[in-house]
């Protein structure tokens, strides 16, 4: 038993914070503190995946609303005010002229500094 002694250390529990003795690897007090503590981070990832997927459809509705108008092109900041986030996109290329193509799913457009156009729906591969 003195391998097991040897082993042992106290330590604080990641998710209350108790002073527990156990295995130097053992990062919890008892398994409901673990399944918390890992069914926080997993909350925590499902969240941030569905604000995510809620940014890329606010987009898309953006996107969608301007093909409805026959409009190709727009003023980024115009689609900000709308609550466009260029940061969230599902494809990208390098473009071929000075400007690089985005995908929103199955709505592509080119975007500058200030501006998108060249806003399209394609079903598939854009060359
Ligand atoms: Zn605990």
């Amino acid at each position: 038993m003195a391998y097991k002694l040897q082993n042992e250390q106290e330590g604080n529990c990641l998710q209350c914070g108790t002073l527990f003795t156990g295995r130097k690897d053992k990062h919890f007090c008892s398994l409901s503190c673990k399944n918390a503590f890992h069914n926080a981070i997993q909350q925590e990832k499902r969240h941030r995946r569905s604000e995510i997927i809620a940014a890329l459809s606010g987009n898309y509705e953006i996107l969608e609303a301007l093909l409805r108008e026959k409009r190709t092109s727009a003023p980024l900041a115009d689609l900000a005010n709308l609550g466009f986030d260029p940061a969230y996109v599902t494809g990208h290329r390098k473009g071929r002229f000075g400007h690089d193509d985005y995908a929103c799913f199955d709505i592509w457009y080119y975007q500058t500094d200030t501006r998108v156009f060249n806003v399209r729906r394609k079903a598939s591969d854009p060359r």
